[in-house]
């Protein structure tokens, strides 16, 4: 099997998303009227993204998932994506697996596969994603507001708890949260739904790829505002909230969850909870935008909780 045959074979599928999908010099799309395009992209590298051990399906679910994560952070609707492929050997069965999680993924949430590039060499991958939201309307990282509410979805800390047990810096998770742990790690829910749920309801979002207070930190330092967060208030499952404090640095800043952190005027509290009910996943109220600068984690009594690290950093 040659380059053609592999792209072919694996990474063609039929699409009636695009205007011209896979297989000539440039895909091409037509946004819809009355729509802004968003485009990012997101990189995958092994040992340093992903465990040299992780199955080919997982992998692919997870390639398309944090690239879609950054969508539903915007408010956007996915529409289209390219995936360079840097691989070290043509391995059909590992092909097969990959292609199985990525587009189980994006089938269920109706986007294309509309072209990419692929080449021989260390095991990268690279998704370029392509969505629309309404004209002026994304919910963009700049956008907070003083005394906004700040709300973040799901349960956190479960994925940093997995990396952590697996590299020997936490103890052995007990079965029924390492399985929860790993889930969250290998096959992380984006969450579309409620980004675009958001839309005209919250302020400001970004997703929590690197860990909520340093996630949380770009919309302050962007919105020129501080941000207070309630260290009880920081949602997890109740395996976790038996030892809190021992989980406490995976849940504030802990990378990999692929939850939104968002913020919102005071007065639409209820707005946001009916946004995660009809979405599907548990929202939290964590904390208030403040008028100072930086990102302050608040014990109960008020007093401030200094963690040794606040988030990822690929250069720290
Ligand atoms: P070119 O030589 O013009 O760069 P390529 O040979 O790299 O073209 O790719 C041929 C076609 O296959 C192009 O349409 C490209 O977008 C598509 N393609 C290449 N790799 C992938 C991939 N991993 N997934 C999806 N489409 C791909
Ligand atoms: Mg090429």
């Amino acid at each position: 099997m040659n380059e053609f045959e592999l792209i072919q074979r694996y990474f063609t599928r039929p699409s009636s998303q695009a205007v011209l999908g896979v297989g000539d010099d440039a895909a091409i799309v037509r946004p819809s009227p009355g729509h802004d395009l968003h485009i990012s992209t997101d990189m995958l590298v092994e040992g340093r993204h992903f465990f040299t051990d992780v199955a080919a399906k997982a992998l692919g679910y997870k390639t398309l998932a944090v690239n879609l994560s950054d969508m539903a952070a915007m408010g956007a609707v996915p529409r289209w994506v390219l995936l360079a492929a840097s691989l070290p050997r043509l391995d059909e069965a590992w092909l097969a697996g990959f292609a199985d999680g990525f587009f189980e993924l994006a089938d269920s949430c109706k986007v294309a596969l509309i072209g990419g590039d692929t080449t021989c060499g260390p095991l990268t991958l690279s998704v370029t994603i392509l969505g629309e939201t309404p004209t002026g309307k994304a919910l963009r990282r700049d956008a907070a507001q003083l005394g906004d509410d700040i709300w973040v979805s799901g349960d956190l800390g479960l994925a940093a708890m997995a990396v952590r047990s697996r590299l020997g810096q936490l103890p052995a998770l007990p079965t029924s949260l390492q399985q929860a742990a790993w889930r969250k790690l290998e096959y992380p829910s984006p969450r579309l739904a409620l980004g675009q749920a958001l839309l005209g309801v919250a302020h400001a979002a970004a997703d929590v790829s690197d860990g909520l207070l340093a996630d949380l930190r770009h919309i302050a330092s962007a919105s020129a505002l501080g941000a207070e967060v309630w260290c009880a208030a920081l949602p997890s499952l109740p395996e976790v909230e038996a030892e809190r404090g021992r989980w406490l640095p995976c849940l504030a800043a802990g990378g990999d969850d692929y939850e939104l952190v968002f913020t919102a005027p005071v007065h639409v509290r209820q707005a946001i909870e009916q946004c995660g009910l009809r979405a599907g996943c548990r929202v939290s109220r964590i904390g208030q935008m403040v008028a100072d600068s930086g990102v302050r984690l608040l014990a109960d009594d008020g007093t401030e909780i200094h963690l040794e690290s606040s988030g990822y950093d690929h250069f720290a």
